[in-house]
């Protein structure tokens, strides 16, 4: 088995952040993490399209859908959904297990589902955080604002209701009604675990 020379004296923390699509999720967490140490952003893979100001590796790693596949056939996700107009997107396992048992704290982004199972595979590790957006409408705005396809919008204001069911199963809950006061309590959240080490 092999093992870092650092290895750590607890394992590593999974830090989940969900909510709605268009909540704002990839802003706030671009405005917290370079506030916080030691918390490492595990990007997630998609086949979906990157968008402008997006490159490979930030938010998302971007691979084809034949590429993708076969990593479902290799066994290389600890989760993967096939999301919205029927893009996948999935948590590299490898990596996963490789930096909890190792004791480095790693956070990603993910839907309520994918985040309802790895909790209960990793009840241990994992602090759930969901960003919820402060009115609906606003969030609608948002979503229109982004994509130009009423059906890719239409589909994704349906995930809403659902992904707003879920709330109340996370540990906490952030409003995003305004990016430095939003941002303030993810940082808060963040370090609060850190003094736990
Ligand atoms: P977007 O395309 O708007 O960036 O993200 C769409 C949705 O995919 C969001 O709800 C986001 O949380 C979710 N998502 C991103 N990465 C993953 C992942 O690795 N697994 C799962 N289950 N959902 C993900």
């Amino acid at each position: 088995n092999f093992q870092t020379r650092d290895r750590r004296p607890r394992p590593g923390l999974f830090f989940i952040v969900s909510g709605p699509s268009g909540v704002g999720k990839n802003t706030l967490l671009n405005y917290a993490l370079p506030r916080v140490d030691g918390i490492y952003y595990l990007p997630s893979i998609t086949t979906r399209a990157m968008r402008s100001g997006e490159t490979q590796g930030a938010p998302y790693f971007f691979v084809t859908k034949g590429d993708f596949e076969a990593l479902i056939a290799a066994g290389a996700f600890l989760e993967w959904k096939k999301i919205h107009t029927g893009d996948y997107y999935g948590t590299h396992l490898p990596t996963i297990t490789y930096a909890l048992a190792n004791g480095y704290d790693i956070i990603t982004d993910m839907d309520v589902l994918g985040c309802m199972e790895v909790m209960e595979r990793f009840p241990e590790n994992v602090v759930s955080i969901f960003i919820a957006p402060p009115d609906r409408e606003e969030l609608r705005q948002r979503l229109a604002g982004r994509e130009k396809d009423a059906s890719v919008v239409a589909k994704r204001l349906e995930r809403v209701e659902m992904e707003m069911g879920y709330m109340k199963k996370y540990r906490h809950v952030i409003v995003n009604d305004d990016l430095e006061r939003a941002g303030g309590e993810l940082v808060r959240i963040l370090n609060s675990y850190s003094e736990h080490k």
